[in-house]
């Protein structure tokens, strides 16, 4: 009998174990210093740790700070971008600090936990914003569906949640990344076509968008009409970091040094 063809997945999945064993052997190679005080020794020192862990232990609503998301859509962030969060968003994206992936990851469980609250009931797929063509070429990795696969990974997904690659990039254009982005003005990200993303769910699924860094909302607005024209519908999203100050954090059981049971430690 003919052996069957490799699917996709199991080909994604050799090339992450690949690139697995050759990040263990860069370590080994390459001398690992924290990404944000560059103390050596480990991805994130113990002080800078604990900073990030405060800053992301407060997820807050940003939709109100995201002029071209219209109508609203309920945005939670895990926290602001800026210090270490956006230091360490930076180094994973910009020079493949992909040891601050469970980091990372941390803070956007928390910020999934405390949005679920206000999802309805049953299941909900977590749609990663895609990063372009010309991105992941450049950096073999989407960031977004990285860090919410190690979510997975370890279990940290808020229950009924499943990881979907929900959208695809279409020939009509390209989202453009959150830096390039924001170096247009408001009148350049308005501008920008729709059309840039089509969508890859089932009809009728109930998605949440997950992105990096909300700045508009153009991003999440063009993820939402992508989904409403295949059929799906975008109950809610949840980025990493908003570039606005917050509004009101959502909950009071999660202030630092007391973290509620939606809080993933670092
Ligand atoms: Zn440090």
């Amino acid at each position: 009998m003919a052996a069957l063809p490799p699917s996709a997945r199991s080909l994604d999945l050799a090339a992450a174990r690949a690139l697995d064993r050759l990040a263990e052997a860069a370590e080994v190679l390459l001398p690992v210093e924290c990404a944000v005080c560059r103390a050596p020794g480990t991805a994130l020192c113990r002080a800078c740790r604990l900073v990030l862990r405060r800053s992301c232990a407060r997820p807050f609503e940003a939709s109100s700070a995201a002029p071209l998301l219209d109508p609203p859509l309920p945005v939670v962030a895990a926290g602001r971008y800026a210090h270490g969060l956006a230091t360490c968003l930076l180094a994973l994206k910009n020079t493949g600090r992909t040891d601050l992936v469970p980091v990372l990851g941390a803070c956007l469980a928390t910020a999934l936990h405390a949005a679920a609250r206000d999802w309805p009931p049953g299941p909900v797929l977590l749609v990663p914003v895609p990063t372009t063509p010309s991105a992941r070429r450049r950096r073999w990795f989407d960031p977004v569906r990285l860090l919410l696969d190690d979510c997975a990974r370890r279990g940290v997904l808020p229950a009924g949640a499943r990881v979907a690659r929900g959208l695809r990039h279409g020939a009509s254009g390209s989202l453009l990344p959150g830096p390039a982005q924001k170096r247009l003005g408001t009148a350049g990200r308005r501008a920008r076509p729709s059309g840039s993303l089509r969508c890859a769910v089932p009809r009728g699924a109930r998605c949440v968008v997950v992105d990096d860094v909300l700045t508009t909302g153009a991003t999440l607005a063009e993820a939402r009409r992508a989904l409403r024209a295949g059929g799906a519908e975008a109950i809610g999203a949840v980025v990493l970091a908003a570039v606005r100050p917050p509004a009101v954090p959502l909950t009071a059981d999660s202030l630092p040094g007391r973290p509620g049971p939606g809080v993933h430690h670092l």
